[in-house]
């Protein structure tokens, strides 16, 4: 279905790269989705390797086009960073993910983390920790609950305020992940100093398992040294049973993928929850 989403949008990724015009009608018609209720959370489950319980799910944004049907992020976040419209497209993102914690836990799923993407762009923000102090704050959740994801070149634009943002944010209870881990340049002790307190490995290395070789030694290293380090890993992208019993036998934490779940809506996410968590 994703497949079949994006292709029907190819064109505006195409344009983009021949017209200035299109980008200004991508980020025109962009802006009224935002005004216009069109942008929409899919909500996607992480699993525990253990139990196989639902331990969490990351918060994946989509776009219902009134003419074209769903739009995947792939498509439209781009042009969201060149406008600065992720600004407040991504405190949107975060205002419905603190409801949608909230009703989780009304719901009798206390305890499920939320995981939400911020952009290397939200990092130009300087009133970006202010702004999610006053989002969380109104929307009166845990924060412990809060996971923000971030890719290591998120933070190299500015590293010393992404630092700074990283550690208030981190004290008011929000965890961190490092999202795409092993497609960046920088290593794992390089960050340590941050306080992150999990790792996505990529799934392209998880796809790549059982076809080269060094996938495999990857993510063992990764997991190795990520809880040496005292972090947790989910591994993405798990499509299959092999991919499965690998990182169940490297001891992986979690593992979010179609395997177990694509992003769903979130009337989707409940049924799924009932079915899979104990009450
Ligand atoms: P990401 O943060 O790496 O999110 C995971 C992506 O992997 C999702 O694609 C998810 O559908 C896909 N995925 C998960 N498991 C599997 C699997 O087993 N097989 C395959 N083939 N794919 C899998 P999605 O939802 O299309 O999102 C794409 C990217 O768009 C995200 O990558 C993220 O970088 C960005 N994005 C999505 N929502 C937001 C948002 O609210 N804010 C920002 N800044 N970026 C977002
Ligand atoms: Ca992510
Ligand atoms: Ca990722
Ligand atoms: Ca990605």
């Amino acid at each position: 279905a994703k497949r079949d989403a994006g292709t029907s949008y190819r064109f505006y990724n195409r344009q983009l790269h021949i017209s200035a015009g299109h980008q200004i009608k991508l980020e025109g018609d962009l802006r009224n989705a935002l005004r216009g209720n069109e942008l929409e959370l899919y909500y996607q489950p992480r699993i525990d390797l253990v139990t196989g319980e639902v331990r969490g799910v990351e918060c994946l944004i989509r776009w219902n086009h009134p003419t074209r049907g769903l739009v995947m992020p792939d498509e439209f976040i781009p042009a969201a960073e060149r406008s600065g419209l992720i600004v407040p497209i991504g405190y949107w993102v975060i205002e419905q993910a603190c409801e949608r914690l909230r009703e989780s836990a009304d719901l009798g799923f206390p305890g499920l983390v939320f995981a939400v993407n911020l952009s290397f762009r939200q990092f130009h923000d300087r009133k970006m920790t202010e702004t999610i102090f006053r989002i969380i704050f109104n929307a009166n959740v845990d924060t412990s609950l809060l996971e923000l994801e971030l890719t290591e070149s998120a933070m190299m634009h500015d590293p010393d305020y992404a630092q700074r943002c990283l550690r208030e944010l981190s004290q008011l209870g929000i965890s961190f992940a490092l999202d795409d881990f092993g497609t960046g340049y920088s290593s794992l002790t390089n960050l340590q100093h941050l306080p992150i307190s999990l790792v996505k490995i990529d799934k392209s290395f998880v796809q790549a398992l059982g076809q080269s070789g060094d996938s495999e030694h990857i993510i063992r290293a990764i997991i190795s040294l990520a809880h040496s380090l005292q972090m947790s890993v989910v591994a993405e992208g798990a499509e299959t049973e092999g991919q499965l019993d690998f990182l169940r036998e490297q001891h992986c934490d979690e593992v979010q993928g179609f395997y177990y779940a694509r992003p769903m809506p979130w009337s989707d996410l409940i049924t799924f929850l009932h079915d899979r968590n104990r009450l």
